[in-house]
């Protein structure tokens, strides 16, 4: 399946200004920089054409519906400034609706980190990587999975992820492939850093089944 990376897909609603709420970006972006520096956010002109992959999100604050998430085509910068996030305000995946403010749009997969936060009220942290790896062994590794006609970025994966969340299994491993999503991979948790753990244990795992 031929699906182009970073093409926002939704309707967007975007407010270019500076996001006023408070939030310290620090720990969002420590973790941004190291997946980087692993090669599951990037931009690379052997892959998907040469367009940024990857992002991540974390809630304004614990009980808001609201998001920070980085910002769309920022795949090629190692050290993101605040000035690269966005603020999604108001999401309805279902409806295929965004609004947003800040100096960036938010992410082409902006919608797929809603749809997880409306699943969980503890969950705080998404991060949508690119890892050939971890696609490569879903099965071997048994991973929940998202199936190869969903396009990512739309209503069918809102829904798709919606349904994932209703099996059990998704609930103890925090991590699932979208296989209609080349190496797409995305993992969640209660804190950016039980997010990022779960993302490198799976990376271990299928480095690991590849050395066999
Ligand atoms: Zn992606």
């Amino acid at each position: 399946m031929n699906q182009q990376e970073g093409v926002i897909k939704y309707q967007l609603q975007h407010m270019q200004k500076p996001i006023k709420e408070t939030f310290s970006f620090n720990e969002i972006n420590a973790w941004r920089t190291i997946i980087f520096r692993l090669g599951l956010i990037g931009q690379d002109p052997e892959r998907y054409d040469n367009l940024g992959f990857g992002n991540i999100s974390h809630r304004l604050h614990p009980q808001s519906s609201q998001f920070i998430i980085s910002g769309t085509q920022t795949g090629h910068i190692e050290q993101l400034n605040p000035e690269h996030y966005c603020l999604v305000i108001k999401a309805d995946p279902r409806k295929n609706r965004i609004a947003s403010c800040g100096l960036n749009k938010p992410s082409s997969e902006a919608l797929t980190h809603a749809s997880i936060y409306a699943q969980d009220s503890t969950i705080q942290a998404v991060i949508h990587v690119h890892s050939p790896e971890i696609w490569h062994y879903t099965a071997a590794l048994k991973l929940s999975h998202i199936s190869a006609n969903i396009p990512y970025g739309t209503v069918a994966m809102a829904i798709a992820v919606e349904q994932l969340f209703q099996t059990d299994h998704l609930q103890q491993t925090s991590l699932f492939t979208m296989l209609g999503h080349k190496d797409g991979v995305v993992a969640f948790g209660k804190n950016m850093q039980e997010a990022a753990w779960i993302l490198i244990k799976y990376l271990s795992l299928a480095i690991s089944t590849a050395q066999q």
